[in-house]
Parts: structure tokens; sequence; C-alpha cells
């Protein structure tokens, strides 16, 4: 069968992207064939794209999509033909109108939950879901810092802090994501370009956070090192401005005994098991109201170098969804 998808054949910046023609093979054992309804839009995807997290090249692009199940592959169980369901996670092919996928990763989505819901929060809000109950589990009147707090994983850990009763303190580049990270629940703002480490002690009364959760990396690890009280936690989760550099543990023992994780999605989800508790857990809190998903900009498919470029360009609020 031919399909569409987005290819690159080097690596690069958004002019990388082409919308091609591909060949699709009938699904093999343990593989269904889906039909995406809607692509999910990651930071990931730009590193994939740069080589920043290498890939065999030529490659698709993208880690997410909610999608329909066409037809399945020999040995299949977990999923049937008519089913909607959503995933999470390479090969990095999701930027497709079409494809193959390993059936026990596939989720199926509740009716509760649109497509585009399913898409725009199963890898930004199971990430939050880690970020806050494994990598630091908050505390209800803990004090946290959290990145790019208006941002895709950022609306999600904003809100879903505010519910498990932590104080969010929310990072933001300028006045209008100020306001969505309050209205998302952030209990403060700081500015991205504010001595960070100065206004968190002015908001903690000098004591520092229990965690920061940091995504920028490289431009802000110290910084938020310096945000911590005694015995937090640094989850460094995220290269929005570069990998972070090689450090000496000694700078965590001069904070007085600081911690430091650098997760990833991927091992909170590794088992059936595990992918389907973590994606209850999320899809209840989207259920119930506590936690809403903002879809605040949609690409056609072959538009996605241009959603690459306002990404990066830190133009993007909420979560951002491909069109197939
Ligand atoms: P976002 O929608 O949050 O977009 C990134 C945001 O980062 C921007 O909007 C911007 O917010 C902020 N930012 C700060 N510095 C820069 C910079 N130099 N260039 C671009 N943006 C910058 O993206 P996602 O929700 O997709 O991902 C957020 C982060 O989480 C990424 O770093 C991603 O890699 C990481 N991540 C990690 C996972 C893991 O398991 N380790 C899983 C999922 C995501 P502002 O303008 O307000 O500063």
């Amino acid at each position: 069968m031919k399909s569409n998808a987005i290819r690159i054949h080097e690596f690069g910046g958004p002019e990388v992207l082409r919308f091609e023609e591909i060949d699709l093979p009938e699904p093999g054992a343990g593989e269904a064939r889906i039909r995406h309804t809607a692509i999910g839009l990651n930071f990931i995807d730009t590193y994939h794209r740069t080589g920043l997290y290498p890939i065999g090249l030529p490659a698709g692009l993208g880690s997410e999509a909610a999608a329909v199940v066409e037809s399945v592959g020999a040995g299949v169980t977990d999923v049937k033909p008519g089913d909607r369901v959503v995933y999470t996670g390479g090969p990095t092919d999701s930027y497709s109108v079409a494809r193959n996928y390993p059936a026990q990763r596939l989720v199926p989505i509740p009716d509760a939950i649109s497509d585009e819901q399913a898409a725009a929060s199963f890898l930004k809000g199971m990430t939050a879901w880690y970020l806050l109950k494994r990598s630091y589990p908050v505390a209800a009147g803990d004090t946290v810092l959290l990145y790019a707090a208006a941002g895709g994983v950022g609306s999600f850990a904003s809100q879903w802090g505010q519910h498990l009763g932590a104080n969010v303190i929310g990072v933001v580049s300028n006045t209008a994501k100020a306001e969505l990270a309050l209205k998302q629940g952030c209990q403060h703002v700081v500015m991205a370009d504010a001595d960070i480490p100065a206004r968190v002690r002015e908001l903690t009364g000098g004591e520092g956070v229990a965690a920061v959760y940091d995504s920028v990396g490289k431009d802000t690890f110290f910084a938020s090192l310096d945000c911590l009280r005694p015995h937090g936690v640094m989850v460094t989760f995220g290269n929005a401005s570069g990998a972070v550099e090689p450090f000496a543990p000694a700078e965590l023992a001069k904070r007085h005994s600081l911690y430091v994780t650098r997760p990833v999605l991927f091992d909170f989800i590794d088992s059936r098991a595990s992918l389907l508790q973590v994606s209850a857990d999320l899809f209840d809190v989207i259920a119930s109201g506590a936690v809403e998903v903002s879809v605040n900009q949609r690409y056609a498919l072959r538009d996605a170098a241009q959603a690459h470029i306002d990404l990066e360009a830190r133009k993007t609020t909420g979560s951002t969804i491909l069109l197939p």
C-alpha cells in the first residue's frame, strides 16, 4: 500500500523535513496497521531531526500519535481492527498518514478522551506523571520549580502539580505565558531572563525549593542547583538549550547534599503493565477535569517543518497537533 510520511535524509534544521510517498508493507507478526488521526509534536522530535539523539538515516520522525487500527498481523491479541488507540515511542515514524506499529505498545483510548486529546497528552502527560510521582514525588505543601511552565510538558505538570497539592513556581519567557502558567495552577511565575535563584529565594523565604524540574538543560543547570534547598532534588529532563555539560559531583556537596537525576519517560513505561497503569492515571485526571488538555496549535502534517520552527522559536504554548 502507498502512504505519505515526513522523512529526513540528513540531520539539520527544519528544512530537512520532506513530505514523501512511501510503501507501507502488510503488518508483520505482532504489529498492527494503524491510520493516524492526530499526531503529537514534541521537542524530542527536534533532537531526532538535528541528530542530538541519533537515529539511522533515512528516517521518519515523531514519537506520539492517536490512530485507528486497520488490520493486525499474526499473533496480535492486544488490539483489533476499528479500535481507537494511542502510542508513544519509537521507531520514529508518527509523522505519517499510516504505519505499522508493535501492537503491545498501543493503548486503547477511553470514550471520554478524544483522539486529539490523546495525541496531545500521551507523551507529555505521562512525562508530567513520572516527574511528579517518581523522579521527585511531590508531597502536599512542597514548593517546586518548573521550567517552560506554559509549554507542552509544563502545562500538564503545573496543573497536575497543583492537583497534588504542590506549590509550583513556573519559569516562562513572556507575559502571555506568565498569565497562562498562573491560570494553569502555578502559584508564582519567574521570568526566564531574571536572576532565577534570587527570585526563588525571595519566594521561599530564603529556603529554596524541594525539587527543580529543568527541561532547558545547558543554560540553566547551575542556576537550577542554586534554587534547591539542602538535600533538594535536581530533575534534569530536557535539552531545549543544549545538552548539560559534564560537571563535578562536588557541586552537589557545596550546595548541601543535593541529588541529581536524569530520567527518560520510556524507562517508566517499559512493560505493558506499567504503560497501561500510567496511561490510566493520565486518562483519569483528564476525564475528571483535574488536568485540561490545551491544543493551542494545529498544523497540517505536510507543514511539520513550520511547526518545528515555531516550537524552537518558543512561539508555542500547551500542546501542538499535526493533522494527517
Ligand atoms: P515545550 O512545548 O515545553 O517547548 C519548549 C519550551 O522550552 C519553550 O516553549 C520555551 O518556553 C522553553 N525554552 C527555554 N529555553 C529554550 C530554548 N533555548 N529554545 C527553545 N525553547 C526553550 O516542549 P515539550 O513539552 O515537547 O518538551 C519540553 C521539554 O521536556 C523538552 O526539553 C523535552 O526534551 C523535555 N522532555 C523530556 C522527556 C523525558 O522523558 N526526559 C519527555 C518529554 C519531554 P519559555 O519560552 O517559556 O521559556
